[in-house]
C-alpha cells in the first residue's frame, strides 16, 4: 500500500483571453461621434440605445445619418452639421471617430483621449481603445461576442445560435431580478439563502421564459427560500461518467450553489467548469491505484466544512451510490447531524451502454443485469463473488474496477461454467473524448486488452447482450474501436 495522500486544493485555470470583455454603462452619459462614414449611423444608434446623449459632428452628414435622430428608442441624438473641434469632446465618456480621413481621425482620437473618453474608430482597429462585438440583446441581459477580428462570419453564426437559445422573455425575468434585488437582499441576509433564492428564481425563468414574472412569483419564491434549512449541508452529487451533458439539472444546481467541492480524480475536469467561479475545489482523489486520500480524512473534512456553515458538494464520478463509498460519507454526516442529500448520476455502465448502443437487458439475451466489483479492499479479485451468478447464461455483467483482475476474473468465471465464447468487451473512457472499446470473448479478451495498451477508467461487460455489438465491430475489422464522441 502506498502512503495516503492529503486532500489538495485545486484551482480552475484560466486560458489566455484574446481580448477582455467589459461592459460600459452609458446611461445619461455624453457620447460624441465625428464624421459620416458608412459605419456612423449604426454606431450612433448603438450609443443611443445604451442611453447616451449623443452629439454627432459631421460637415456633410449622409442621408442615413440625418435620419437617425428620428429612429432612436432611447437616449438622445443631436446632429451638428459642422466639423468637430477639441472643445466638443469636453465631458464625453465615449467617443467614436467615423471620418474618412485618417489624419483627421488620428487628431480626433488624440483629442478624445485627452478629454478622458473611451475611444473607438470605425474601421481603424489600430486607433481603438475598445472594439465593438456582436450583440444579443435581452436587456438588462446583454451578451457580447468577439472573435477579435479573426472570423466575423463565425462570430455572426455564434450570435445567431445564442439568439435562438435565449428566449425573448428573459428580458422580463432579468428586469424583474433587477427590480426585486433590494427586497431580496433585505429579506435574506445570508449569502447562501440569497443564492438559494436566485437559483430558484433562475430555474423558474428557464422553465417559463415566456411568462412575465409577477409579484406573486416574488412572494412564492421568497416563501420557498424561507422553508429551506439554514447552515451548512452536504450534497453527494453524481457527476456521471465524463460527458458534462449527462449531468442532471439538480447536479448543476448543486454545483452552482456550492461553497466547496470535494471531488475524485475520476470526475472529468470539464464538470468542474459548471461550479461557481468562487467555489473552492479540492481534489480528494481516490484512483484505485496510486496514492489515495483516506476515507476517514475525506469524511472529517466534509463534516468540518459543513459544520462551519459551508454548502459542501461531494462530487463523485458516475452515480454516488454505485461503488462510491457513499455509505460511509452518509453515516459520517448523520453522526455529525449534518443534513445530507443525494443527487443521482448516470453510472459508468449506463453511459457506456448508451455510447455503444447496447441494450443491457435485451429480451433475447438477458434476464438479469448485475454490477460487480473487480476489487476487494486490498485491490485483489474478491473471493466472495457469486461465481454461479457470473457464469449464468442469461445475465449481463458489468464489472467496475476490472483492470487489475480482469484475466483472473474471466478465467475463474469460465472455470465456473461461463461459456468461453460468451461476448465480452472493455470500454475505456466511456462517454469521454478518448472512448475506446476492446471487444472479444470471455476466453480471449484478457490477451486483447494486454495487446491494446489502452489507458483510462475502464468497465468490463460480459454477456450475450453484447453479441450484436461485438459482431458488428468484428465485421468492421476492429477488435479495438476508438469512437469519437
Ligand atoms: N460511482 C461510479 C463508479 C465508481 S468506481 C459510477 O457509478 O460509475 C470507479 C470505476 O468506475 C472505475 O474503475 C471504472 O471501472 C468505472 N468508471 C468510471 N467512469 C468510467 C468511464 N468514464 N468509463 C469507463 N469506466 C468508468
Amino acid at each position: 500500500m502506498s502512503t495516503p495522500r492529503q486532500p489538495r486544493e485545486t484551482r480552475a485555470g484560466l486560458e489566455p483571453l484574446a481580448v477582455l470583455p467589459v461592459f460600459v454603462p452609458l446611461q445619461d452619459k455624453r457620447a460624441v461621434l465625428a464624421g459620416s462614414n458608412g459605419g456612423a449611423p449604426w454606431k450612433v444608434k448603438l450609443l443611443a440605445a445604451a442611453g447616451a446623449r449623443v452629439d454627432v459632428y459631421a460637415e456633410e452628414p449622409s442621408d442615413e445619418l440625418r435620419g437617425v435622430p428620428a429612429e432612436i428608442a432611447a437616449g438622445s441624438v443631436t446632429l451638428h452639421e459642422r466639423r468637430w473641434t477639441p472643445e466638443d469632446l469636453q465631458g464625453a465618456a465615449f467617443a467614436i471617430g467615423a471620418m474618412e480621413d485618417e489624419d483627421d481621425c488620428v487628431a480626433f482620437v488624440a483629442a478624445a483621449r485627452a478629454a478622458g473618453a473611451i475611444v473607438n474608430a470605425v474601421d481603424r482597429p489600430h486607433l481603438c481603445d475598445v472594439k465593438f462585438g456582436a450583440i444579443v440583446n435581452r436587456s438588462p441581459l446583454v451578451v457580447g461576442i468577439s472573435t477579435e477580428g479573426a472570423a466575423p462570419v463565425f462570430g455572426q453564426t455564434v450570435r445567431a445560435r445564442i439568439e435562438a437559445m435565449l428566449p425573448r422573455g428573459f428580458k422580463h425575468w432579468v428586469a424583474a431580478a433587477r427590480d426585486w434585488r433590494e427586497a431580496v437582499s433585505a429579506r435574506f441576509h445570508g449569502f447562501s439563502e440569497r443564492r438559494g433564492f436566485w437559483e430558484r428564481f433562475t430555474d423558474r425563468a428557464f422553465a417559463e421564459p415566456d411568462r412575465t414574472p409577477t409579484e406573486a412569483d416574488l412572494a412564492d419564491l421568497m416563501g420557498q427560500a424561507e422553508a429551506l434549512p439554514l447552515g451548512g449541508a452536504v450534497t453527494l452529487v453524481g457527476a456521471g461518467p465524463g460527458d458534462a451533458e449527462l449531468l442532471t439539472l439538480k447536479a448543476l444546481r448543486a454545483l452552482r450553489n456550492a461553497d466547496v467541492i470535494l471531488y475524485d480524480d475520476l470526475v472529468a475536469p470539464e464538470i468542474l467548469d459548471y461550479a461557481r467561479r468562487e467555489a473552492r475545489t479540492m481534489l480528494v482523489g481516490k484512483t484505485g491505484h496510486g496514492p489515495s486520500c483516506r476515507q476517514d480524512d475525506i469524511n472529517a473534512l466534509m463534516v468540518s466544512l459543513a459544520k462551519s456553515g459551508k454548502q459542501v458538494v461531494r462530487l463523485k464520478s458516475g452515480d454516488p451510490l454505485v461503488f462510491g463509498r457513499a455509505g460511509e460519507e452518509i453515516e459520517a454526516c448523520e453522526a455529525a447531524g449534518i443534513p445530507c442529500t443525494i443527487v443521482p448520476g448516470v453510472s459508468a455502465a449506463q453511459g457506456a451502454a448508451a455510447s455503444l448502443g447496447v441494450s443491457l437487458t435485451h429480451r433475447d439475451a438477458a434476464r438479469r443485469l448485475q454490477f460487480v466489483t473487480g476489487h476487494d479492499r486490498r485491490g485483489a479479485l474478491p473471493e466472495d463473488l457469486n461465481w454461479g451468478a457470473l457464469a449464468d447464461k442469461s445475465v449481463t455483467t458489468v464489472v467496475y474496477m476490472p483492470k487489475r483482475t480482469l484475466r483472473a476474473l474471466l478465467e475463474r468465471a469460465v472455470a465456473e461454467g461461463l461459456a468461453p465464447e460468451t461476448p465480452a468487451l472493455v470500454v475505456f473512457n466511456a462517454t469521454r473524448a478518448k472512448q475506446a472499446t476492446v471487444a472479444g470473448t470471455a476466453a480471449d479478451l484478457a490477451d486483447r486488452i494486454e495487446a491494446s495498451e489502452l489507458e483510462g477508467p475502464a468497465l468490463l461487460m460480459v454477456g450475450e447482450a453484447l453479441r450484436r455489438h461485438n459482431a458488428r465491430s468484428a465485421e468492421q475489422g476492429m477488435g479495438i474501436r476508438a469512437e469519437a464522441s
